[in-house]
């Protein structure tokens, strides 16, 4: 019978299907970070159990992590106490943790791919939302809550009831200035944050094949905000010329048994899908968020749109426009910000970082503006300055700081104050998510730089 390459992977894993109820998948790895673990791993102290695949658990520290001054012990103390448990977790199980200082510490679903720990046709899951980064490979990926990730420690399997199949194709060119964040952006402004609810999405056609890795990974990250399950994207030679020779990749004979088996991960011809939409890739233009979900996105040339004219209640749509002081009909173009955030795990890989600084090289920061420029890893942070970019950010008035989920959630010191506007390249814009009473604007790396630059929202297309 024909398969979607997500049922391949799917039934593949299942090690015991419940009558009537949800299927008992096997999980290739986990990964583990400090918010979501550490009931977890009480939760197995209590009851006498030990982590069951260490060697496929991989903890990193970086929700809760200062951007500067790694070296210093952290002050915040309950930030502190999460780490030091993930640490000591980590050793008493022995699984490999990558804590502050470690080189290759960074953001979990930036690490997972640069280290090969993310493989086409693996299961993957982690106590965070954006566990869908990881599906850019072809694995099924999404994010547990913490009993589960208590479920994953102890037996490496989950529960989870199969999700309907959506299958979202995209061809056409690219227009001048649209990346993979306005791909993702543009997509989630149609379906709305709930469009994709029940689904695993699988994106394909020509504008996802043409995609680098790290535009893959942007793209399938988003997923969860139209409420998907996931997405992921059936794995080429792209892919497989990314994750060789990594640390984590089968070697030798294991690889060339490894790309055979990967080779067959596609979604076959007559396969059918519980629902398919098309979009052309000529619709897209560089993309910005008005409003207080990542559905409230436009054109970044386009006016704020009439309530009217907006699926979903007409008081929730006044609320988001009224807490972001904004007016329907309004341009987006030239309205002042403060802050921008150039990171977090959609946006904070090298590529991310190339486009920032190809439109700000040889300009200078807007003096309004408080720049966040932060690596999603320390593998990240070193090719920015091997490539010659933190000379150009710095000759432009940048700073960068050290690697982490920084500005992306206000659970570390990097919190914009209430009142002020952050062009932000990270992937939620909920009231008070980025500090309580903050205003953000979702975009891309190319938005940011010219929000930067300008001061203001800015359509990057006019700066090179
Ligand atoms: S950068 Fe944001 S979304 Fe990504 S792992 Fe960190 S907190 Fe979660």
């Amino acid at each position: 019978m024909s398969k979607t390459l997500f049922d391949k992977v799917w039934d593949s894993h299942v090690v015991h299907k419940i009558k009537d109820g949800p299927d008992v998948l096997f999980i290739d790895r986990h990964m583990v970070h400090e918010v979501t673990s550490p009931v977890a791993f009480l939760g197995l102290k209590n009851r006498g159990i030990k982590v069951l695949f260490p060697e496929k658990t991989f903890a990193t520290a970086d929700h809760n992590t200062p951007t500067v001054n790694q070296h210093l012990p952290v002050k915040d103390p309950l930030s502190a106490n999460q780490l030091k448990a993930l640490e000591e977790n980590s050793n008493e199980h022995g699984i490999s943790y990558w804590g502050l200082g470690h080189e290759k510490n960074g953001i979990v679903h930036v690490v997972g791919p640069e280290y090969g720990i993310t493989q086409p046709g693996a299961t993957i899951v982690c106590g965070d939302s954006h566990t869908s980064t990881h599906g850019a490979f072809g694995a099924i990926a999404f994010g547990i809550g913490t009993s589960e990730v208590e479920m994953v420690l102890s037996t490496q399997c989950i529960m989870q009831p199969k999700p309907k199949k959506m299958r979202i194709n995209i061809n056409g060119n690219l227009n001048k200035g649209v990346t993979p964040k306005d791909v993702a952006l543009f997509i989630i402004s149609k379906l709305t944050t709930s469009g994709a609810t029940g689904y695993f999405v699988e994106y394909s056609g020509s504008v996802f094949s043409n995609m680098s890795m790290e535009g893959r990974m942007t793209v399938c990250n988003l997923s969860i905000e139209m409420g998907a399950r996931g997405g992921m994207i059936a794995p080429d030679e792209k892919t497989f010329e990314y994750i060789k020779g990594r640390e984590f990749t089968p070697k030798n004979n294991d690889w060339t048994n490894a790309m055979k088996y990967w080779s067959t991960l596609k979604t076959d011809d007559d396969a059918i899908f519980d629902k398919e939409i098309n979009f052309d890739g000529n619709e897209i233009n560089p993309m910005i968020t008005f409003g207080t979900n990542p559905g409230m996105g436009i054109g970044i040339s386009k006016e704020i749109p009439n309530a009217d004219s907006q699926d979903g209640g007409l008081q929730t749509f006044k609320k988001s426009l009224s807490y972001m002081d904004f007016n329907e009909g309004e341009s987006m173009i030239g309205k002042n910000i403060d802050f921008v955030f150039l990171g977090s795990c959609t946006n904070g890989r090298i590529e991310d970082f190339r486009e920032f600084t190809k439109i700000v090289k040889g300009k200078k920061k807007a003096p309004n503006v408080t720049a966040w420029l932060v690596p999603g890893s320390h593998k990240v942070e070193k090719a920015i300055e091997e490539e010659g970019l933190l000379k150009i950010l710095n000759e432009s008035g940048f700073e960068l700081r050290e690697p982490g989920c920084s500005a992306c959630l206000a659970m570390n010191d990097d919190k914009v104050p209430a009142g002020k506007y952050a062009v932000s390249t990270s992937n939620r814009n909920f009231e008070g998510r980025q500090g309580p009473g903050s205003r953000t604007l979702l975009a891309s790396p190319l938005v940011a730089a010219a929000a930067a630059i300008t001061g203001k929202i800015t359509d990057p297309r006019t700066l090179y």
